[in-house]
């Protein structure tokens, strides 16, 4: 054997071993319109990227049944037949349709997956918003109670024409319990997933708390306050997310469903519970409803946490985080 061939087999073996060795992987990638994160802990690399690319495989699945942006989903089909009569739909999208309608109730209708026959005339890239004459006339299709959603088969129909859902506030959140629930599935006990704003903790960082920042709504990089995590569902939604300014009017995407308009009074909310689909939706629901609301509600739901960032950028701790949300902050100070 020549000495480059002994090198080479060598190399092989080497690299073979750190290939076995259990480490962190990390991966991004753009699905469902956000950037989503992956952190695991595996035993093999080689395992760890499997199940990597089961849960990127599961997002892109779910967002090819949720997206309102194609036209083939399942959510456009049936926002362009529901009105007509009652339409056979699949056991996840009525899974997630029922929890959406449980968020709305809890919250008064603050959370309406209606709002989009209005939402869908915003388009915050491009600095659109409804006309006040179509505001009046389409405001009337916003109501969660216009969806009618029935089991066996599972079937929704629209009660009046000209009413449209989205699943914006929700999905995503919906699409990080699956990623996780896939990640154990694999054997994984360590890890991260999130979506834009919508994350779970499985476990811990091996011994650590994972560590998540509260971000400074006017500050990409300034950090509020530091949450320390394991085993946990955690949302943000933000009016600094997607938005544009029009005569000194910030125009967000977190709409109230009563008038239309972008929802005032906060800045942030944070959401803390067990799982994603319920944090994704509350965190969207408490922005509506305002501090007071919001808190009133963080406090009756068990299991339930949250952060409220105000207008004057003050922070609001609900009470299970007491103690430990407001050292986290000062020590930031
Ligand atoms: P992100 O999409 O940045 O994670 P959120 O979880 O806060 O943000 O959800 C905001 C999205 O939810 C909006 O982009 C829109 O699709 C949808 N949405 C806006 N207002 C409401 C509302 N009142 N109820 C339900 N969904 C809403
Ligand atoms: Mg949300």
């Amino acid at each position: 054997m020549t000495r480059a061939v002994v090198w080479l087999l060598l190399l092989s073996l080497f690299s073979l071993g750190a290939q076995a060795q259990a480490q962190w992987l990390q991966r991004s990638a753009d699905i469902m319109g956000t950037r989503v994160v992956i952190q695991l802990w595996s035993e093999s690399v080689g395992a760890g990227e499997v199940a990597i690319e089961a849960v990127l495989e599961e997002l892109r699945r779910i967002d090819r049944a949720m997206s309102p942006f194609r036209s083939d989903s399942e959510l456009s089909r049936v926002n362009q037949q529901a009105a007509q009569g009652a339409v056979v739909i699949s056991d996840e999208l009525y899974g997630v349709l029922a929890r959406a309608q449980q968020i709305s109730e809890l919250s008064d209708g603050a959370f309406d997956i209606t709002f989009a026959s209005v939402g869908h005339r915003y388009d915050y890239r491009r600095g659109i918003r409804p006309s006040e004459q179509q505001l009046e006339q389409l405001l009337p299709m916003i109501d969660y109670q216009h969806l009618v959603l029935t089991p066996d088969p599972p079937r929704l129909a629209f009660a009046r024409p000209g009413v449209r859902i989205d699943l914006g506030g929700i999905a995503k959140g919906y699409a990080v319990d699956r990623g996780i629930a896939i990640l154990q599935q694999h054997g994984i006990e360590h890890a991260l997933l999130s979506a834009g704003g919508d994350s779970r903790f499985l476990g811990d960082r091996r011994g650590r708390l994972w560590r998540v920042g509260v971000r400074d709504p006017d500050d990409k990089a300034g950090i509020r306050a530091l949450l320390p995590l394991s085993n946990t569902a955690l949302s943000t939604s933000g009016d600094y997310e997607r938005f544009f300014i029009q005569d000194g009017e910030r125009y967000h995407h977190i709409l109230n469903p009563r008038s239309g308009r972008s929802a005032k009074g906060l800045r942030s909310v944070s959401v803390l519970g067990a799982e994603a689909i319920t944090t994704d939706a509350l965190s969207t629901a408490l922005f509506v409803l305002g501090r007071q609301a919001a808190m009133a509600l963080v406090e009756r739901l068990p299991g339930i946490e949250a952060v409220l960032v105000d207008t004057e950028g003050r922070l609001h701790f609900s009470s299970g985080l007491g103690q430990a949300g407001q050292s986290a902050a000062a020590a930031l100070d």
